[in-house]
């Protein structure tokens, strides 16, 4: 038995069920442990190098016992009295000091001193207040009265004494702000003993005050979604709510939130991206104000550990937050709801965990023994599936809220107006007529066109040369603002070539479009009328987003061209337009889940069109208007697109009839990683033989300079045999890495891979 030096924490930072929920992670998407820990600990909480040794005042300077790396590190001690692990690192030069550093705690010369307090800061403000003297009346009064030069001091004391009586304390800041002193006044009034400055320790997330204030009425229909997915969760863990857009899903949620906080229960409301986040925040802000935290990936490691303490302590009751909000410490989490549970996004990918979030949640509410709702206008095939087979509860809520109906669909088929056979037509005369009439009435449009930049790519017409990244195996896309091609892969920047680098001609052309082309070409055919556009490029800046979105709210945006970003949940009450620019290219490429995110997202962007007085309108341009996705798009018919679908994933074994492994291989060369593969597949074909797919290269074959190939496993739904495949994969590994020619390749598995 070793003696304690020192108690890291007081109680565990993570709760039992927190560790069972990362060991299944780890587990169930193969990977260790540590990568879990990685995603899930704000890294304030983690041992970091800053831990710092304190000399033992007790050990004397008798060093006669102590090696030589000991005893350069004891004499640094002896000067300095502490050292922070990095100063030890510099000391030795070398990275691995904890074996150092044990012997040096064993033999008694120094302590470890916790850095947990060290790592996170709290944030300081200082306070102004008023020095006890003055703190009675008399002695007030007495002072004013009295007062004699320095009236902008005198200005400046009454306006922290109003503060001061409608607030209860006030920041310097503030003060200073509000009185438009200078920082001089305020040290005056200090030296005279009449005010003092001191500094607190502070929240970083500024909370309302805590209001639960629910005043609005569920329509019938809503109402009896609502008391049917109450009903749902006496017999179930899961329901889904299938609502389509514009049904008033996120009053449900509301209404379902109240019960589970005046229970006392904690409620997690999850959504695929943060973009998202901030007009749901404002709706749910409304009515729960500073019971909400809002968690993600943007915000700094500081404010995570509050949010985390303040979850644990369940002083916050709701958290809106992306997927990695599944990993704070709830303290009794009644209800997790998963909103826009189709979205892709919902799945991580590099790097590990390769998470779902929706899945997970799942998962973690088994473990916690709370209910899961599931809600989208579109759900994914799998949640479908599920609810058709009795596992989940399936409520449908059919009705738009105020009667409106869903827009009105038409095809524009760009073939007819084509001048030249296979012409991209990127906007109709007709689509631009309507532009033009929707903002004549004061009404609004919003533009999908699935790519972002200018011009997806140069092409030479000479010689066919295309301008393409020298990492990857893609083609750059042309961006006018910067006037620079860009490797959406690896986010490479070139400059731009007017002559064909092959051929030497200069006829260079721009194939196909992107946002930024629509935004210039819609500027100069619409006159008067304001265009915004939303995608990453627009978006970079911490607020952008919610900047746009409140522009377009405000009606100071007419319309507004974007990628998947305008599609996903937005709620615009003035949208009469929508515009899916090129339908085909939603449809044109090679997973088995194409149709199905085709029709996700073209219904999704649909629901932004029509509310109130108006259902709106949605034009479609394709040249393949007989596409079977459209013919559904064209009905709103979600469950016949359903039923045409699983019947194909049935045929072709595809989830959620199979449950999919993908691994892939990556490494420099692109011999190696081929090799590398077939001898991986060939490794387990002996029991998984029928159920492989490839080893094959992948459409994009070349990442950031890395070969790819990837192998698909589509496992029978077999619990057991899935375990056991999973460790197959994972010798395999091992097996293939033991190979010194294989060393260097990276084997990426991926469970339920998107
Ligand atoms: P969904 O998420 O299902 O697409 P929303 O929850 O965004 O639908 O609702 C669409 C619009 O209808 C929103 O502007 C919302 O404020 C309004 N709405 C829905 N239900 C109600 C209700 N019961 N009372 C008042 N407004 C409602
Ligand atoms: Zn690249
Ligand atoms: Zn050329």
């Amino acid at each position: 038995a070793k003696e304690i030096i020192n108690l890291l924490d007081p109680e565990p930072v993570i709760q039992r069920y927190q560790l069972q929920f990362w060991e299944w992670m780890a587990e169930y998407y193969m990977c260790s442990e540590g990568e879990v820990m990685a995603a899930a600990l704000p890294s304030h909480f983690k041992l970091s190098s800053e831990t710092i040794l304190i000399y033992n005042e007790e050990f004397g300077d008798d060093f006669s016992a102590l090696d030589n790396e000991e005893y350069l590190v004891a004499e640094a001690l002896l000067l300095k009295h502490e050292l922070k692990l990095s100063e030890v690192q510099q000391i030795l030069d070398v990275t691995h000091v904890y074996p150092i550093v044990n012997r040096l705690i064993g033999k008694k010369l120094c302590f470890v001193w916790e850095s947990l307090k060290q790592t996170f800061n709290s944030k300081k403000e200082s306070f102004v207040l008023l020095e006890h003297e003055f703190d009675n009346e008399d002695r007030l009064s007495e002072l004013l009265n009295n007062w004699g030069r320095a009236p902008k001091q005198m200005e400046l004391l009454l306006a922290y004494l109003h503060l001061m009586k409608t607030q209860g304390e006030v920041t310097k800041t503030e003060l200073l702000k509000k009185s438009s002193a200078s920082d001089a006044q305020l040290k005056g009034l200090v030296e005279k003993g009449v005010l003092r400055i001191e500094k607190r320790s502070v929240d970083r997330l500024h909370f309302a005050p805590k209001d639960i204030f629910v005043d609005f009425d569920l329509t019938a229909s809503q109402q009896e979604a609502f008391q049917k997915v109450q009903l749902c969760f006496d017999s179930r863990k899961v329901c889904l709510l299938h609502g389509i857009t514009s049904s008033g899903k996120t009053h449900v949620y509301i209404k379902l939130i109240e019960q589970f906080i005046r229970k006392g229960q904690q409620v997690l409301y999850m959504l695929p991206e943060i973009t998202l986040t901030s007009q749901i925040i404002r709706r749910l802000q409304k009515h729960f104000g500073g019971y909400i935290g809002i968690y993600h990936s943007k915000f700094s490691q500081n404010e995570r550990v509050e949010i985390w303490n303040k979850v644990k302590s369940g002083e916050l009751k709701i958290v809106l937050g992306a997927r990695s909000s599944l990993f704070l410490p709830y303290h009794d989490l009644g209800l997790i709801i998963c909103d826009e549970e189709h979205d892709s996004s919902y799945k991580q990918q590099d790097p590990a965990p390769r998470y779902h979030g929706r899945d997970a949640a799942i998962f973690m509410a088994s473990l916690l023994q709370s209910k899961v709702l599931l809600g989208s206008a579109t759900p994914s095939l799998e949640t479908y599936y599920n609810a058709k087979q009795d596992k989940y509860g399936l409520v449908t809520l059919s009705e738009r809220f105020g009667d409106v109906k869903l827009p009105a669909m038409e095809i524009v088929d760009t073939r007819t107006i084509a001048k030249k056979p296979g012409e991209k037509i990127m906007l109709s005369p007709q689509l631009l007529d309507e532009i033009k009439a929707t903002a004549a009435k004061g009404k609004q449009t919003i533009l999908f066109q699935n790519r972002r930049g200018y011009a997806p790519y140069q092409v030479c017409t000479v010689c066919g040369w295309i301008a393409e990244c020298r990492n990857c195996d893609v083609s750059l896309t042309y961006h006018k603002f910067s006037n620079k091609l860009k490797c959406h892969y690896c986010g490479s920047i070139y400059p731009i070539t007017a002559t064909c680098q092959a051929c030497g001609s200069d006829k260079l052309v721009q194939r196909s479009f992107g946002t930024e082309k629509i935004e210039e070409v819609l500027t100069t055919e619409l006159e008067g009328v304001k265009i915004g556009r939303m995608d990453i490029d627009t978006v970079r800046n911490k607020n952008a987003h919610d900047i746009l979105i409140q522009q377009f709210e405000q009606k100071k945006i007419d319309v507004l061209v974007g990628t998947q970003m305008v599609v996903k949940g937005l709620d615009f009450d003035n949208v009469d337009l929508v515009g899916i620019l090129d339908a085909d290219a939603l449809v044109h490429f090679a997973d088995f889940r194409v149709n199905e995110r085709a029709f996700q997202l073209m219904e999704q962007v649909s629901g932004r069109a029509g509310r109130r007085d108006s259902a709106g309108r949605v034009l479609i341009q394709t040249i393949n208007p007989k596409h079977p996705v459209l013919l559904h798009v064209l009905q709103h018919d979600y469950v016949g697109m359903y039923n045409e679908e699983i019947e194909k994933r049935r045929q072709f074994f595809y989830p959620p009839f199979s449950r999919i492994i993908q691994v892939q291989f990556r490494h420099k060369e692109r011999d190696v990683v081929t090799d590398a593969a077939h001898v991986f597949a060939r490794s387990i074909e002996v029991p998984y033989g029928k159920y492989l797919v490839g080893p094959a290269e992948p459409v994009v074959n070349r990442v950031r300079n890395m070969f790819l190939m990837e192998l698909l496993i589509k496992l029978p739904r077999d619990s057991q045999l899935i375990a056991r495949c999973k460790r197959d994969i994972l010798n395999g590994c091992n097996q293939l890495h033991s190979e010194a020619r294989f060393k260097k390749v990276v084997i990426v598995p991926d469970v339920d891979a998107i």
